[in-house]
């Protein structure tokens, strides 16, 4: 019988080789029909006497399995739907597990999600070293439903097992062969070998150690079940993300002991998960990112040799992330005095990602200090870095036209300077575009294309796909103050000061913040952003909009406490970057107006910004301030919450607000909006 999704070989040794190749797609994911499929073959496999064993591979050229296929997390008609699905698969998994014949999955690359609890529910699992496997479904709002919760504690214990479920962590195929969760991680060109191994001998099944079983029993499951709800409460809040808190609930009540009760309630719970806000507007990030990843998929620009001019805060850690990412990178600045602290902080950089000496090394090779400038001329795209000055950065595009090559891509990292003032010294100033990165670079996913009037869509196509590959976010935005991120952030935090100056302690702003969903409260944030880089910012996008500066502000800047870095700024920092709680009197009062009144204050930008064109739609919006600023995933995004709310409702509130402080109101109702721009 021919399948469409999978390929049944049998090698010369009589071991069945069964490749997961699903049809018109790169990744292999499982939905109704693969696993419809999955389900007759196991059938068929329960009454085979002529094969030794099977071994489960993937037929595509890399990544074994990446999970349940998420598109239909949004489609189920209602929980008992959703409740079917779950136990159909745990179902066939069962009947996998169940086979007398001795199975294996042979894991090369990703195996993820469902992939991980298929591979789960085989007898044995070998893999490749550098694999990933994990149960990331946290992360979407839900938890393992097939069988994952119940397999992967038993497997390992409830330390371990739970550690990875909760947090939705990967491993790689070496540290899951420590912890158990496979037999054995080799090199890619043992992997059949090994994986025959298992069906040939039929070693003893892995088992547990005896503490790890012991993790399971009842009372141990009450002591370490209130002792990691504690430790997860004070990271992630219930509310916020009940995927985890249920996952633990789940174990604690039944453990794993008895599977038939223990997969029941793991589908009942993970069916309901599906239909909370969380998980919806998760999935819905899930796919924004998807898009985003998607831009300028077309363009063929490959970029080799990168030249960044600049290697402070921004041009040195642009330079090092580049050369992770395998560009030949040459790294100009005044002397090399100014050159070094980059390299230093790539070296650690290569160091916490590549982890293997020769990786290191290899990175390090790329990354080349340039003081003469002698890449320029070689470079396919230069980014420009230096300070956030006009006619400096002038003389340098100047520089940069003369000498660079002419299909070569020219970039700034300006934060607020309008590309079409930049590009008037340039005899083509089509060349110009914005490729502004966040702080710090290796963390921020976001980084802003900016396209001035003049710059030609060709160059940000090409701009775009740059971003891809050195794997980061691409937000296409138009050259306008502040571009989108500071843009709407900017209001948010200069409202945080006034409410500090209307006397609420800075702890209760910056918990109401927290409370909302976002990853630091605002003062905090402007703290680690740095209060002078906070400042000039406010100045500039001032002079456009007429925003009050803070006197607070300007003061803290003027005493040189700017924040994390200098040891105080806000609040005050130890020797060691942790912040000091300060001696605040108790705020009795109700946390939400504070947030009510922050988050109205950015929806306002933020509406503004779509008005106005700054970027294309409110998904790429929502997309911006989720990766570039943190904010709430769990919401949605910026738009997203609004439109959950209420609009008109929470215009409403936001002139109510403003009156109320005689502030007058220069916007229009946010819901003047066009429809498909909103969307
Ligand atoms: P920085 O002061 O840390 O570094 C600027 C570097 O440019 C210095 O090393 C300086 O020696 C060098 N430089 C000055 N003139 C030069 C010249 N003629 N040739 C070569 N090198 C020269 O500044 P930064 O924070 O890295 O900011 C750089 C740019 O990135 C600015 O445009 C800024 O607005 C933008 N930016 C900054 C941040 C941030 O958080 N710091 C975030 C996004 C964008």
């Amino acid at each position: 019988m021919s399948y469409q999704n999978w390929r049944l070989e049998t090698t010369a040794d009589q071991i069945l080789m069964l490749y997961f190749d699903k049809q018109n797609s790169s990744v292999n994911t499982l939905d109704h029909q693969v696993m419809d499929e999955l389900s007759n073959i196991i059938d068929t496999l329960a009454n085979d006497t002529t094969h030794k064993g099977v071994i489960i591979a993937s037929g595509k050229k890399s990544g074994f399995i990446a999970g349940a296929d998420i598109s239909q997390f949004t489609k189920f008609k209602d929980i008992d739907a959703a409740y079917e699905v779950l136990t159909k698969g745990q179902h066939i998994f069962n009947k996998l597990e169940a086979l007398k014949m001795p199975t294996v999955a042979m894991i090369d690359g990703f195996c993820l999600g469902g992939g991980a609890e298929l591979a789960l529910a085989c007898r044995y699992r070998v893999a490749e070293e550098n694999s990933r496997l994990g149960l990331p479904e946290v992360k979407l709002g839900i938890y393992p439903g097939w069988g994952g919760t119940v397999r992967l504690v038993r497997l390992i214990g409830a330390f371990q097992g739970l550690n990875l479920i909760l947090t939705g962590q990967t491993v790689s195929g070496k540290a899951a062969a420590k912890m158990g969760v496979v037999d054995v991680a080799v090199p890619k060109r043992q992997l059949l070998h090994a994986a025959k191994y298992y069906i040939l001998k039929q070693p003893p099944v892995h088992q547990p150690s005896t503490i790890q079983s012991l993790t399971n029993k009842k009372l141990s499951r009450q002591i370490i079940g209130s002792y990691l709800r504690k430790k997860m409460k004070a990271k992630v809040n219930p509310l916020h993300y009940p995927a985890p808190f249920n996952a633990l609930d789940n174990w604690e009540h039944v453990g794993v002991d008895n599977p038939e009760v223990a997969l029941e309630r793991e589908a009942k719970g993970c069916a309901k998960l599906f239909f909370s806000d969380t998980c919806q507007n998760l999935v819905r990030v899930f796919f924004l990112q998807e898009k985003m990843k998607g831009l300028a998929k077309d363009t063929s620009f490959n970029p080799q040799h990168i030249h960044v001019i600049g290697a402070g805060t921004m041009g040195g850690d642009i330079a090092a992330w580049c050369a992770l990412r395998g560009f030949t990178v040459t790294l100009q600045d005044l002397e090399p005095r100014y050159i070094a602290p980059a390299i230093k902080r790539a070296h650690a950089l290569f160091k916490d990602k590549l982890k293997e000496r020769y990786l290191i090394e290899a990175a390090m090779d790329r990354l080349i200090p340039d003081v003469a400038g002698y890449g320029l001329p070689k470079a396919d795209l230069i980014i420009e870095a230096v300070v956030e000055d006009l006619s400096i950065k002038q003389n340098i595009f100047k520089m940069i036209e003369a000498k660079a090559k002419p299909q070569a891509i020219l970039a700034t990292n300006t934060s607020s300077i309008p590309l079409d003032e930049i590009n008037t010294v340039l005899q083509l100033p089509e060349r110009l575009v914005g490729i502004h990165y966040f702080n710090p670079v290796a963390k921020m996913q976001l980084v802003e294309v900016v396209k001035g009037d003049r710059t030609s869509p060709m160059v940000v196509e090409k701009a775009i796909s740059f971003v891809r590959k050195i794997d980061r976010l691409p937000l296409p935005v138009k050259s306008s103050p502040g571009f989108l991120v500071n843009r709407i952030l900017m209001p948010y935090l200069l409202e945080s000061v006034e409410l500090l100056n209307e006397g609420i302690p800075m702890t209760a702003i910056d918990k109401a913040m927290v409370n909302f969903g976002m990853p630091m409260g605002p003062i905090t944030l402007a703290d680690t952003v740095g209060l002078d880089v906070c400042l000039s910012v406010a100045k500039y996008l001032g002079k456009y909009f007429h925003t009050p500066i803070p006197q607070r502000l300007v003061e803290l800047v003027e005493k040189r406490k700017l924040g994390k870095k200098t040891g105080e700024g806000f609040y005050k920092y130890d020797k060691n970057g942790k912040q000091i709680r300060p001696h605040q009197p108790p705020y009795d009062k109700p946390l939400e107006p504070i947030a009510d009144r922050l988050v109205l204050r950015m929806l306002n930008e933020a509406f503004a910004c779509l008005r106005e064109g700054v970027v294309a739609n409110g998904d790429l919006l929502d997309a911006g301030m989720i990766f570039g600023t943190g904010f709430a995933p769990f919401r949605g995004g910026p738009i997203h919450y609004a439109k959950s709310q209420g609009i008109h409702t929470l215009y409403e509130q936001f002139v109510k607000q403003c009156e109320a402080r005689g502030e007058k109101i220069s916007m229009q109702s946010w819901e003047e909006e066009d429809e498909e721009k909103v969307g």
